[in-house]
């Protein structure tokens, strides 16, 4: 065990650090997985994949609009392949932890 602050490292079962008086007892808490990139396949309103939803949340479009831009294209053929492309590339909404605020 070695203190988040400064590295020295502590006994186990102390709750600061002796050295600089970090509190130590608590695993800092890992970073969320997802701040890169904000855009992502929403849960719920999914028609398919969740592309057009994610996009629409992405950039406040209307989800309609997007759905309907989207039928458009992929009937032209090529947009067929883009959407798959988007649908791999695109993660997946992480399912929020709701937090205790400690
Ligand atoms: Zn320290």
């Amino acid at each position: 065990m070695f203190c988040p602050r400064c590295g020295k490292q502590l006994d186990p079962s102390s709750r600061f650090c002796a050295a600089c008086g970090a509190p130590v007892g608590a695993a800092p808490p890992p970073p969320p997985p997802f701040t890169a990139s904000k855009l992502f396949r929403p849960r719920q309103n999914r028609m398919i994949a969740g592309v057009c939803a994610a996009f629409a949340q992405e950039y406040g479009w209307d989800l309609t609009i997007v759905r309907i831009i989207t039928a458009i294209v992929c009937l032209s053929g090529a947009g067929a392949f883009a959407y798959l492309i988007a649908w791999i590339i695109i993660p997946d909404e992480p399912y929020t932890v709701p937090s205790n605020g400690l």
